[in-house]
């Protein structure tokens, strides 16, 4: 009996907390990952956080999970990637209702005149006017032969089913959305350099000139130096390149870690003491070269609550995705009560 019911009380009254993950605060003309909350929504969300008066800094948290002095219902913020738009729209509004965050940071795309290549590529399969009747390309020997026909050229019809398809939750919705998820499940997988030679292919392919959309680029390292300034906000690492880590050997994934590590720690003066793994893709390499780097917890893209006692190598986070207030604070009732897990992919 007494066995039972501390049973009870761990498994329905011990402590218990939630990371949230967003990516872009924007309004993307599509956005397949849905990975983008538009500000009027982000606005909401933060409202109802801030109403529910239990959002604390990560490390906070963080702490928690070691020290076993976890604040019960207690939700920290974190951002991944370091879009631009978490500088010029998420800052402000963070600001304006007094609440912390942690934006962890692929220091490989800070400052630099690219866009993440998994936007360009959704950009350039789903949107460019004209393309090519078929492609033939081998990513990672594997041959991706895809016919487009009578979608080489992008019509209305096919360009609001393109602005309205999610990837992870429908099928894809033409033949381009299948091209894109070919082309996206072999890229991932490769080292950068790579990725960046077949892009470039596609590019050749489909005719198309890099593209640079400004709202699709990462922060300047200057706006992530003034980020940091702020007494709510804190830096997190997320490699150099954004690759899967559990892809990679473990020397690969050891610089990644470090060279982000080192990077920003010199850019931003500070020690860097918390890591989110790149598409939540992380093995037992990853968490033995994130300790050994000096990092004291690492998040992934499972969605559940935190308890005292998990792994700090592998803490979940929930992928807050473009909901309403109403919406947002429902969906945390329903996470709270673990009704629901989601995986994420960016
Ligand atoms: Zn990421």
């Amino acid at each position: 009996m007494k066995k039972y019911l501390h049973y009870i009380r761990k498994k329905y009254f011990a402590p218990q907390a939630m990371v949230l993950m967003y990516h872009s605060i924007a309004e993307p003309e599509s956005d397949v990952w849905d990975i983008a909350v538009s500000p009027a929504n982000f606005e909401q969300q933060l409202q109802e956080l801030k109403k529910a008066g239990n959002v604390v800094p990560l490390k906070e948290l963080t702490d928690g999970v070691y020290n076993k002095s976890l604040k019960n219902n207690s939700i920290a913020i974190t951002f991944d990637d370091g879009y631009v738009d978490n500088f010029s729209t998420a800052k402000p509004l963070l600001e304006k209702y007094n609440l912390p965050a942690t934006f962890f940071i692929a220091s490989g795309y800070l400052g630099q005149a690219r866009e993440f290549w998994w936007d360009e590529l959704e950009h350039l399969i789903l949107f460019t006017e004209q393309l090519p009747l078929a492609i033939t390309i081998t990513i990672n020997n594997i041959l991706v032969e895809v016919s487009l026909d009578e979608e080489a050229t992008l019509n209305k019809v096919l360009w609001q089913k393109h602005k309205v398809w999610k990837a992870f939750v429908e099928k894809p919705a033409s033949k381009r959305c299948r091209l894109y998820l070919e082309l996206w499940q072999q890229l991932k997988a490769l080292p950068e350099d790579e990725l960046l030679q077949h892009l470039q292919s596609i590019r050749s392919w489909a005719g198309v000139a890099r593209s640079v959309r400004t709202g699709a680029i990462s922060m300047a390292v200057e706006q992530l130096q003034e980020l940091e300034q702020h007494t709510l906000f804190d830096i997190g690492a997320h490699t150099v390149t954004h690759p899967a880590l559990a892809l990679h050997k473990r020397a690969y994934q050891r610089q990644e870690l470090l060279l982000n590590k080192s990077f920003l720690e010199k850019t931003l003066n500070q020690t860097i003491e918390l890591l989110a793994y790149p598409y939540g893709s992380y093995n037992g390499y990853s968490m033995a070269e994130a300790y050994e780097a000096g990092f004291k917890a690492a998040f992934t893209t499972e969605g559940k609550v935190i308890s005292e006692g998990d792994h700090p190598y592998s803490l979940a986070r929930f992928q807050v995705k473009n909901w309403t207030g109403a919406e947002f604070k429902q969906q945390l009732q329903l996470w709270k009560s673990k009704k629901l897990a989601a995986e994420a992919a960016v």
